[in-house]
């Protein structure tokens, strides 16, 4: 009798505090449940960040993992990066063998079930791709910068849109709504893009660039991609390749070409010297404009900024491209 008053006190003390201990435990998981999970996306060159973030807002963790400034045709993904991939719900590539490296991290890293969107590979199909200058069919890698046609980003930002739906319904209705507004701003973006192109004589609407990044834009809105000077090595070109791209550019009589942000060339102003046009070294495909934070850091703003710089240079007046805001949707 007297263990038996002795036990039912041990067991009533345990399953008080057990009691209290389970109250605690539960009490403190409760806040946790009550801010949803945010997706973890994952995305690689800054135009694509660019566009999933005015699609995912606040409502998702994002994070880029190409610097901006840097080439992302040879960029490796650094030791830092992997705890990024390896917590990563969604990574968005953009495809079409731009990413080969960071597609081998993700095999290796990538947690169980992790979801990999390639925005290139679903926008056009293998017959409509582009082998050109520094991107020989016999490589086997087609030109990459679909973004740089502003159609093809409006079918990138379905595709995100589509892709944060998926794996998290709960805020549908928000990606939804984002999704709808920022299309409408680069249907804009093409209408005006359209038109500024327009403006320049039709004898003169021809790229020669450094980087050979515009030949989807140029197949959009009509002009002529008549050569890029970047070798498909990423490297210099050879002297007898120079010797080459000057006799062009003066039959061609192209008053301006164009080098990138990314890839200072000293060869470009050579060129451009011997050639006698002038020589333009600020377009940009992967690198957004102005300092992080300002309104024309985005796709927009280096879309608009781009076109801006070629048209004026080619002879043409871009008007209706500065009605355009190229700020981020505020969500
Ligand atoms: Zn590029």
């Amino acid at each position: 009798m007297k263990s038996f008053v002795y036990w039912n006190k041990v067991c009533r003390f345990w399953f008080g505090w057990s009691f209290i201990l389970f109250l605690i435990m539960g009490l403190t998981s409760i806040p946790s449940l009550a801010v949803a999970k945010k997706l973890k996306v994952v995305t690689t060159v800054a135009p694509l960040t660019n566009l999933v973030k005015n699609v995912g807002g606040s409502r998702i963790d994002l994070h880029g993992i190409i610097p901006e400034g840097t080439d992302s045709h040879t960029f490796e993904p650094r030791p830092s990066d992997i705890s990024y991939i390896a917590a990563a719900d969604l990574i968005i590539l953009n495809g079409l063998h731009l990413e080969t490296p960071t597609e081998k991290l993700i095999e290796a890293n990538g947690k169980p079930g992790v979801v990999v969107l390639k925005l290139g590979d679903n926008t056009i199909t293998e017959k409509e791709w582009i082998f050109d200058f520094s991107f020989p069919k016999e490589q086997g890698d087609p030109n990459p910068h679909l973004w740089l046609n502003v159609p093809y980003a409006m079918r990138y930002v379905e595709l995100i849109r589509d892709k944060l739906i998926a794996l998290d319904p709960e805020n549908k209705d928000f990606f939804a709504k984002n999704a709808e507004v920022y299309l409408e701003k680069l249907k804009q973006l093409d209408k005006e893009i359209e038109a500024a192109v327009q403006t320049i004589p039709p004898q003169n609407r021809k790229l020669l660039t450094y980087h050979d990044s515009w030949a989807y834009f140029a197949r959009r809105y009509g002009m002529t991609v008549i050569g890029a000077i970047q070798p498909a090595s990423f490297s210099e070109p050879s002297p007898q390749e120079v010797a080459r791209l000057i006799d062009q550019i003066k039959k061609e009589k192209v008053p301006a070409i164009f080098g990138s942000e990314v890839f200072p060339s000293k060869v470009l102003e050579q060129i451009g010297r011997e050639a006698g046009v002038k020589y333009i070294d600020t377009l940009r495909d992967d690198d957004l404009p102005g300092p992080v934070g300002s309104p024309e850091h985005t796709y927009i703003g280096m879309m608009i900024e781009d076109v801006r710089t070629m048209v004026t240079s080619l002879g043409g007046g871009p008007k209706g491209l500065e009605k355009i805001d190229p700020a981020d949707l505020n969500n």
